[in-house]
């Protein structure tokens, strides 16, 4: 591919933009920043490994120029696009159509252009439960969750899949305590039914403080950051930082970070230090793209292809 990265001049003038380039870009992700994204390695090597004759760019769009790119795509020829941070709300009311779970995720990240129409769905969720079964060998819907940075767009999406699968315990925590507490307001009644005995009701909204965590964690399977804390990229004084301390994770916990751009996060090290075990978001990376792919294509993702090439880049 000639360029990292194009732009919505670029779009404006695609042909000039991408020359005779051989295979002709037909997908690509959409983000304000997106230079970082690694899905164009993951993608690329699906395409080729599937023998279609497409690309994967990278897209850098501001908010204000998201309408016009997205209803570009269909008159470039392109199969769809994933659209990421912070695009995926916004682009919800752009699409043509809107798959239901899309819709209540509040958020889309696969689009596919359908003739001139574009059709929005998130993988994001699905995404997640495929990764803890692949890392953990657990059914989400087995599992009591516990959900840091449940008022953010990831924390949501996820929040939404364990009301779908019915978890056996939710409990949502934000460092904004209302947007915690309006969610559990939203999804309350998918959890009236009783599904364990305990202390503690089956869905919860808590405030972001040890002693409330403390109170909660015996009484959970499966804790997930949803929050950018311990990003590589993040601010340097949010790098180093777990979301929650070693001191109350157990090692029965299983410990999920949404964060893939850190290797072994400082959440996963607290994981290692309560003797818990950890898995970070790069599987859901890998499983959010192969359903992705599924959609586009409609058959199987080549998923090992796909994780190699992540694991390489
Ligand atoms: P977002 O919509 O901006 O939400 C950010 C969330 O983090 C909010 O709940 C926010 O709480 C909380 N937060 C931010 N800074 C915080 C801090 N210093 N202390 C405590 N809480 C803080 O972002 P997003 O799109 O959900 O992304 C969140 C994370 O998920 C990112 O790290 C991203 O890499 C990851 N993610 C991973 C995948 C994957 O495939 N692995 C997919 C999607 C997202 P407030 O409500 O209080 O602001």
């Amino acid at each position: 591919m000639s360029k990292d990265v194009y732009t919505l001049a670029d779009l404006r003038d695609w042909a000039t933009a991408i020359g005779g380039e051989v295979p002709p870009i037909r997908l690509a992700v959409l983000g304000d920043p997106v230079a970082h994204s690694r899905s164009p390695q993951m993608h690329n090597a699906a395409l080729e490994a599937a023998g279609i004759r497409a690309a994967y760019a990278r897209l850098h769009i501001a908010p204000e120029g998201l309408p016009e790119a997205l209803r570009s795509l269909p008159e470039r020829d392109f199969i769809g696009a994933n659209v990421t941070i912070p695009h995926k709300p916004a682009a919800l009311a752009l699409m043509d159509e809107v798959d239901p779970q899309a819709r209540r995720a509040g958020g889309v990240n696969t689009v596919v252009v359908e003739g001139c129409k574009l059709l929005g769905f998130s993988t994001d969720g699905p995404g997640l439960v495929r990764a803890i079964r692949a890392d953990f060998g657990f059914d989400l819907r087995d599992l009591r969750v516990l959900i840091l940075g449940a008022g953010g767009g990831a924390g949501r999406a996820i929040a939404v899949q364990c009301a779908v699968e019915g978890s056996a315990r939710l409990v949502l925590v934000n460092r904004t305590f209302e947007r915690a507490q309006a969610l559990a307001a939203e999804l309350a009644p998918e959890f009236r039914e009783t599904r364990v005995t305990g202390p503690l009701a089956r869905l919860e909204a808590v405030p972001w403080n040890d002693a409330a965590l403390a109170r909660q964690l015996p009484h959970i399977d499966l804790v997930i950051n949803a929050t950018p804390l311990g990003m590589a990229s993040a601010a340097p004084e949010f790098r180093r930082i777990s979301p929650i301390p070693a001191s109350l994770l157990r090692p029965t916990h299983l410990v999920y970070d949404t964060v893939y751009t850190a290797g072994r996060t400082p959440l996963l090290l607290a994981a290692d230090e309560a003797g818990a075990r950890g898995s970070n978001g790069l599987s859901m990376l890998l499983h959010q793209g192969a359903l992705s792919f599924e959609i586009w294509f409609g058959r199987p993702a080549p998923l090992d292809v796909m994780r190699n090439a992540l694991l390489a880049s």
